[in-house]
C-alpha cells in the first residue's frame, strides 16, 4: 500500500538514552575533575540547583554516589531563616524609638536614639511604623 516506511521506522537519532542505565559509575576517588557530589559541593558552597545527576562514584557504602556538574550548581542560599531572624533583630534595633517603641520602616538617626516625634515634636506619620506591643505602657 501507499505507507510510507519511514513513518513507521522513524527513530531519532538524537534521543536521550534512558538515564539511569547509562550514567558513568567511577571507582572510589577516581571520579574527573569537574563532578562532585552533593557534600563535596555543599564544602565549596554550592548545591546541584536543580541539575541530574551525570555521574556515579563508588563508595566505601552499598549505594554509588551521585555526581554533579560543579559548573552547573549554584551557590547555596545565602539565608537562612536564623540569619533572616537574627538580621531582623539588629534591624529592629535601630528601627525602634528608645522613647516611644514604635517600630519605624526605617533606621533611625543614631545621634537621637529615639523617633523625630519624641525628640522634637515633629509628627510621625502613622504609616511610617508598627505600633509597639500592647504590653508596653509607657508615659507620653
Ligand atoms: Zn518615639
Amino acid at each position: 500500500m501507499g505507507r510510507a516506511l519511514e513513518e513507521v521506522t522513524e527513530v531519532d537519532p538524537y534521543a536521550k538514552p534512558t538515564e539511569a542505565a547509562t550514567i558513568p559509575v567511577f571507582a572510589r576517588l577516581q571520579a574527573p575533575e569537574g563532578l562532585a557530589t552533593k557534600r563535596q559541593l555543599d564544602a565549596l558552597g554550592l548545591r546541584p540547583g536543580g541539575q541530574d545527576p551525570v555521574a556515579e562514584v563508588q563508595t566505601r557504602g552499598p549505594k554509588n554516589g551521585l555526581l554533579y556538574r560543579i559548573d552547573l550548581a549554584l551557590p547555596k542560599r545565602p539565608m537562612t531563616l536564623a540569619k533572616e531572624y537574627a538580621l531582623d533583630k539588629a534591624m529592629a534595633a535601630r528601627q525602634t524609638c528608645g522613647i516611644c517603641h514604635r517600630r519605624y520602616h526605617y533606621v533611625l538617626p543614631t545621634r537621637l536614639d529615639s523617633c523625630l516625634e519624641c525628640h522634637d515634636g515633629t509628627p510621625a506619620d502613622p504609616a511610617s511604623y508598627i505600633a509597639p506591643p500592647a504590653s508596653h505602657h509607657l508615659a507620653a
